[in-house]
């Protein structure tokens, strides 16, 4: 049964039926679509526990989740970029926001000295990003993976600045479309509303390409690394997804 009852104005349009079966037929069409791609086309490799094979849907996107260890595409791009890219001296302070289980090995194999924080006090440290109770110029690393779209990023941007030593790095990545000029946030807007235009009820805008501009308003120098083939294919990566590295100068 369909939701949404078909409004027909126009004259030689097709009937209310006629929309109603051809809608019914479109959706089973793509039920069946859907099932057949969630069960997972091509073998993937998992760079942060190993496991290859299918991965799993969340949502709607297919090819998404990793069965093994709980990755999605944006904690595999983040450990893709610690592989490459970064560069952290032994016993760095490194502080990670929203923190998933495993950087922690990897960061602490590697001398830093790590720690979970969260605005709740199931983390080491209880913090709210906006406010953080930490001196000046005391950490080397902030990771804030998906953090920014649910606060006020201009005063978590600047704090996160503080916070670093010079040289320091903000590691950020948040849901954006390269496509928009502007970020787009409606103050105001109920739960429904965020759900719709936001896709997540807890979010308060849907960044534009102007991220870039917010990150080095707080004094950062910019860097990116995107999510490009064939890392895309190999770990069912999100393409164009990127990982937003502000160093404190
Ligand atoms: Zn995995």
């Amino acid at each position: 049964m369909s939701l949404v009852a078909p409004v027909v104005s126009a004259p030689g349009a097709r009937s209310a039926e006629e929309i109603a079966a051809l809608h019914r037929h479109r959706v089973d069409k793509a039920v069946a679509w859907f099932r057949e791609a969630a069960e997972g086309r091509t073998p993937r490799l998992c760079p942060i526990c190993g496991y290859r094979g299918a991965f799993s849907p969340v949502r709607f996107k297919t090819e998404t989740w990793c069965p093994s260890c709980d990755s999605r595409p944006r904690h595999r791009l983040l450990k893709l970029w610690m592989e490459r890219e970064m560069r952290l001296a032994p016993g760095a302070e490194v502080i990670h926001f929203a923190a998933e289980p495993w950087v922690r090995g990897w960061l602490e194999d590697r001398g830093a000295h790590y720690r979970t924080a969260d605005i709740n006090d199931k983390f080491e440290l209880q913090l709210d990003i906006t406010a953080m109770d930490l001196p000046d110029a005391s950490a080397d690393m902030i990771i804030a993976n998906h953090v920014l779209e649910h606060v006020d990023d201009a005063r978590a941007l600047s704090e996160m600045h503080r916070v670093l030593r010079p040289g320091g790095q903000a590691v950020i990545t948040v849901p954006m479309i390269e496509g928009w000029t502007e970020t787009y946030e409606a103050p105001g807007l109920d739960e429904p509303g965020r759900r719709l235009r936001y896709g997540d009820p807890d979010h308060l805008r849907f960044y534009g390409r102007d991220i870039r501009d917010r990150i080095r308003r707080a004094g950062f120098d910019l860097a990116e690394f995107p999510a490009v083939e064939p890392d895309v294919s190999t770990h069912a990566l999100q393409r164009g997804e990127r990982i937003f590295t502000g160093t404190k100068l």
